[in-house]
């Protein structure tokens, strides 16, 4: 049980880090994308420090590293994987986290609500329902519309920090070693990228990057793109009778042919979907791409089948037009990679029990840091970190659901410790 409350409360240290701007850039090629994020990740390393996280480090691009030691005995520690959690410190780069404003309704007590700031930013229940449906009563944190609040993923940053205090007042709470980490540049897709998984050292770890409380996140598609050439036969189109083919007609025939109910406008939960998102070329030679998105490699399998086949329809169609297709991958459904260590979702889902909530397992329809962590080779599954709205003006999240995660993370361990030397 936690008998000892943490030195300093989540909304107090998540007030601090949203005030400090760490908007990413994903046209930068510096690592991190922006200095000022590195204003937060060395506040953060000398916090850690300052809860006797001894070996607490910051390297050069910007990650921050450290370890809670094991408290069982010296026979035990061995016997219990090293787990980790991980939050980013950095926001959205579409909106502006300049002079971040976080206001508290207290006692929420149903109703939109307005951000004074800017009047337009309404938060509306019909849009959110948890807020009526969950949240009556408890306290929401919102900016003052005119930037974005930063929850995501300062909240996480926060309640891991949170985390890591409640295990200092509380030495009764067992648990095996802890490491914890903090990255930049994950809102522009490369907060994996530089993470030193050797250095950390942890076996499994929790991105604690999600949304609504109770949320657990381990299902991304499998995303791949495909990149179409046709190649036309260009003449002079006043005597292009029976000789010209146009690639610009052929590349409008091969779109025509796509199945309108595979495209991200028609499809949600868990169906896939092809978009084509570039279109390049002249008359002679026109270049798609196109994102294959799906929840099983089966369906990326049939979305590559029916883009040959249309190919081979065209080819009969127009045979003196060349085709060229080319798939590339960019990361995996990391279920493949979770669902070989049940233990992660099993105990994130009894962690979440203990906090009194019912675990939901949700489907991310893109993909995380996770997700590539995964698949370098540290399992790692996101859990609830409890905003909405993000990467908006009216992002919120609630004082009590950022507390319910911190405990949520101090039972992660401490279940981890149980179970394994139940074993
Ligand atoms: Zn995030």
């Amino acid at each position: 049980m936690i008998t000892h409350l943490p030195q300093e409360s989540v909304l107090e240290r998540f007030k601090r880090y949203v005030r400090i701007d760490t908007r990413s850039d994903e046209d930068s090629e510096t690592v991190p994308s922006t200095a000022k994020q590195l204003d937060l990740l060395r506040l953060l390393h000398r916090e850690l420090l300052a809860l006797h996280i001894e070996d607490a480090s910051i390297d050069d691009k910007g990650y921050v590293y450290g370890t809670v030691p094991s408290n069982l005995a010296a026979e035990e520690t061995p016997k219990v994987p090293v787990i980790g959690f991980i939050a980013h410190a950095d926001t959205a780069p579409g909106v502006t986290g300049t002079n971040v404003k976080p206001i508290v309704h207290r006692n929420y007590r149903g109703g939109d609500i307005v951000l004074p700031g800017d009047p337009t930013q309404v938060i509306r229940t019909a849009e959110y329902p948890n807020l009526v449906n969950r949240y009556l009563g408890m306290d929401i944190v919102t900016s003052d519309g005119t930037t974005l609040l930063g929850a995501d993923d300062k909240a996480g940053v926060a309640e891991i920090m949170t985390a890591v205090d409640i295990l200092n007042q509380n030495p009764q709470l067992r648990h095996g070693t802890l490491k914890i980490a903090f990255n930049p540049d994950e809102e522009i897709g490369r907060g994996a990228q530089h993470f030193d998984i050797v250095k950390f050292g942890a076996r499994f770890a929790y991105t604690f990057d999600g949304g609504p409380l109770g949320e657990i996140e381990y299902e991304t598609f499998n995303a791949f793109s495909a990149e179409i050439t046709i190649k036309g036969v260009g003449v002079h189109p006043g005597y292009a009778k029976d000789k010209l083919v146009n690639a610009i007609r052929v590349a409008a025939d091969f779109v025509q042919r796509l199945p309108k109910e595979l495209s991200p406008e028609t499809t949600e939960g868990r169906e896939g979907y092809i978009h084509p998102y570039v279109i390049n070329g002249q008359g002679e030679m026109v270049k798609m791409r196109m994102l294959l998105r799906d929840f099983e490699m089966d369906g990326i399998e049939k979305q590559r089948g029916l883009l040959e086949g249309i190919v081979r329809e065209l080819q009969s169609v127009h045979a003196k037009a060349g085709f060229e297709l080319q798939l590339k991958e960019y990361y995996r459904n990391m279920r493949y990679k979770i669902e070989q260590e049940p233990r992660l979702i099993a105990y994130a889902e009894e962690a979440i029990r203990r906090i009194g909530v019912e675990p939901h397992h949700e489907l991310v329809r893109g993909g995380t840091d996770g997700s590539r962590l995964s698949y370098m080779g540290l399992p790692c599954p996101n859990l609830f970190a409890g905003g909405e709205a993000f990467h908006s003006t009216r992002e919120w999240v609630p004082v009590q659901v950022m507390e319910k995660a911190a405990e949520c993370a101090v039972h992660l361990a401490q279940i981890w410790a149980e179970r394994s030397l139940a074993r």
